[in-house]
């Protein structure tokens, strides 16, 4: 069982959309066709990432494929319980450099997880330093999710995914 994340916090000082946002349709870009997962905050090579809440880290790795255009290099999955729901939820972190926590480590609410790396490298899935970061609700599988969803290729649902800026919002409302 996760631990229960009791309110939530944003991933980045200053974090703001700078980039691709949630559900927006990138289907001009031939690296990643489809409707991005998530939302790209841009920020400095070295940035601190934190954990958006108490969880448990289930995924800390270099994206499979890579080095390969289109991918989010680091990546950092965290599962946390909702205290309200029960449900679990997840916190996905992309595109990071040095990493400080690994598979199965609990983590406290801003606790630093991770830096940003650097632009074009494999640890940045050779994209400008930003963050790429996804909330998903979906059942966890053990493996790297998308961060996009293309009709037919029955790779995640929609319905598995929110807005990440909202989903923070909401959920330090509810009590
Ligand atoms: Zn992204």
């Amino acid at each position: 069982m996760y631990p229960v994340a009791r309110k939530l916090n944003l991933p980045l000082a200053g974090y703001k959309v700078s980039g691709y946002s949630f559900k927006q349709n990138v289907s001009s870009n031939n690296a990643c066709k489809g409707v991005h997962l998530g939302e790209d905050a841009r920020c400095k090579a070295g940035a601190k990432i934190k954990a958006i809440g108490a969880g448990e880290v289930v995924y800390c790795g270099i994206h499979p494929g890579a080095p390969r255009k289109g991918n989010w290099g680091g990546i950092i999955i965290i599962g946390h319980r909702q205290c309200k729901t029960k449900n679990d939820f997840y916190s996905l972190y992309g595109h990071l450099g040095k990493k400080y926590c690994n598979t199965g480590d609990k983590v406290k609410i801003g606790q630093t997880i991770a830096l940003i790396g650097q632009s074009y490298t494999p640890n940045n899935g050779f994209w400008p330093t930003h963050l790429h970061f996804a909330i998903y609700l979906g059942p966890w599988k053990g493996a790297v999710l998308p961060g996009y969803y293309r009709e037919g290729t029955l790779r995640t649902k929609l319905e598995y995914w929110r807005s990440p800026s909202n989903f923070i919002r909401n959920y330090n409302q509810i009590k």
